[in-house]
C-alpha cells in the first residue's frame, strides 16, 4: 500500500491579497504562486502577516481584498472545511490517549475499515519514526515525538495541502535540527504541497524549495534559496538573510575613485568610472561578511578599504570580527586557520 494513493497534490495562487483587521494592515496585496508539490517557506520576522496569510490560505479568517485558487479553482468563499488542508502549529494539540489512536482517528472519520486503518497507521508511523510507540499514550513523549505526532495525524488526514506554522520551534536545538531533515524528507517521499512559516532563516534556507521573505506585510522577494541570499533585491532581504547579515557600507563616489568618510577605496578603476557615468555620487557597497578577505596589505584584485578591528567574536568553528571604517561597522567572517594566520587584535589596522 502506498501513502500517496487518494492524495491530491495542489498549486495555491494567491491573487491581491490583503487584510485588515481595524486599523492594522496584516497584509498589504500579496501576489503568490506555490507550484504544487513544492516545498515553500514563507520567512519574516514576527509581526509581519506569515500566520494571517497562512490562516487565510486554510480558510479561516476572510482576505479583506483578494483572491486564493486551489489548481487554478478560486477557493475564497470556501469555508476551512471545504478545502482539505492540514495544518500543523508550534504548538500541537493531540488527544489525550495513544499515538495509534491519534493517527487512527481522522482515518476514521473518513471512513476506512479496520485492517485498512491499521495499514495506514503503521505506514504512516513508519514514514514519521513513531513506528515503536503507537501504543504510548501522548502524554508519555517528549516533545518532538509529539510534534511527529501531529505531523502524523495531519498525514492521516490525507490533505491536499499541508500549512505548517513554525511546527519546530517548541524543540530543543537538537531535535530542531532532527526533525528538519526528517521533515524534507517526509516531504520528499509524499510529494505534496508544503507551505511552511518560519522566522527562522535556517529552516528556510535548508528546507524550501523557494522562499518568499515578507516584511510588514509585503512579500519582498521570492525564488530559490541561493538566489535569495546571493542576489537579494533590497538591503532588507540581505540584511535579513546570513549569520551575519549583509553589510551595507555608504562609500561616496569621488573624482578619480570611491571613498568611504574620506578615506580612498583601492579598486579597479572601471568601476569608478562606471558609477560616475550612471551619475552616482553616493552608493551602497554591500557584501556578505563570509566573501570578505582581512589582509595586512591594500589593494588585491576587488575592492579594498583601510578598516580598524573593533570586536572579535569566537564562534567554534570560525571567528566573526566587527570592523569599523569612516564611522560605519561591519562585519566578516574568518575561519580559525585564517584566523591564527593574520592574529588580528582589537584596535589594529587591516585592510
Ligand atoms: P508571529 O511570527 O509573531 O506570529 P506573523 O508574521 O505570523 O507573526 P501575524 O500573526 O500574521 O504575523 O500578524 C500580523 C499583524 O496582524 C500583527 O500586527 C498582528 O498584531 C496583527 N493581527 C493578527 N491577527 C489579528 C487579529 N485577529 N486581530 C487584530 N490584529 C491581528
Amino acid at each position: 500500500m502506498t501513502l500517496r494513493r487518494r492524495m491530491i497534490v495542489v498549486s495555491v495562487e494567491i491573487r491581491g491579497v490583503s487584510k485588515k483587521f481595524g486599523k492594522v494592515e496584516a497584509l498589504k496585496g500579496i501576489d503568490l504562486f506555490i507550484r504544487s508539490g513544492e516545498f515553500f517557506a514563507i520567512l519574516g520576522p514576527s509581526g509581519c502577516g506569515k500566520t494571517t496569510l497562512l490562516r487565510i490560505i486554510a480558510g479561516l479568517e476572510k482576505p479583506s481584498t483578494g483572491r486564493v485558487f486551489f489548481d487554478g479553482v478560486d477557493v475564497t468563499g470556501y469555508p476551512a472545511e471545504y478545502r482539505n488542508v492540514a495544518m500543523v502549529f508550534q504548538f500541537y494539540a493531540l488527544y489525550p490517549t495513544t499515538v495509534y489512536e491519534n493517527i487512527a482517528l481522522p482515518l476514521k472519520s473518513r471512513k476506512y475499515k479496520g485492517k485498512e486503518i491499521y495499514e495506514r497507521v503503521r505506514k504512516i508511523s513508519e514514514v514519521v519514526g513513531l513506528s515503536d510507540k503507537l501504543n504510548l499514550h501522548v502524554n508519555k513523549l517528549s516533545v518532538a515525538d509529539k510534534q511527529r505526532v501531529a505531523l502524523a495525524r495531519a498525514m492521516a488526514r490525507e490533505p491536499n495541502l499541508y500549512l505548517l506554522d513554525e511546527p519546530l520551534t517548541i524543540l530543543d536545538p537538537v531535535s530542531r535540527i532532527i526533525m528538519r531533515s526528517e521533515l524534507k524528507r517526509v516531504q520528499r517521499e509524499l510529494g505534496q504541497t508544503v507551505i511552511y512559516v518560519t522566522h527562522d532563516q535556517v529552516e528556510a534556507l535548508t528546507l524550501a524549495d523557494r522562499i518568499a521573505v515578507m516584511s510588514f506585510g509585503r512579500v519582498e522577494q521570492v525564488g530559490e534559496p541561493d538566489a535569495i541570499y546571493n542576489n537579494p533585491v533590497n538591503t532588507y532581504v540581505g540584511w535579513f538573510l546570513g549569520e551575519p547579515g549583509m553589510n551595507f557600507i555608504d562609500v561616496q563616489v569621488s573624482g578619480e575613485g570611491l571613498a568611504i568618510g574620506g578615506s580612498a577605496i583601492y579598486v579597479n578603476r572601471d568601476m569608478a568610472a562606471v558609477l560616475r557615468k550612471k551619475g552616482f555620487d553616493r552608493v551602497l557597497l554591500g557584501f556578505r561578511g563570509e566573501n570578505a578577505i582581512v589582509s595586512r596589505h591594500s589593494g588585491g584584485g576587488g575592492v579594498s578599504f583601510a578598516s580598524r578591528v573593533s570586536v572579535i567574536e569566537f564562534l567554534g568553528t570560525r571567528y566573526i570580527i566587527t570592523l569599523e571604517a569612516g564611522g560605519q561597522e561591519f562585519k566578516v567572517v574568518m575561519d580559525t586557520k585564517r584566523f591564527e594566520e593574520l592574529s588580528p587584535k582589537v584596535g589594529e589596522e587591516v585592510y
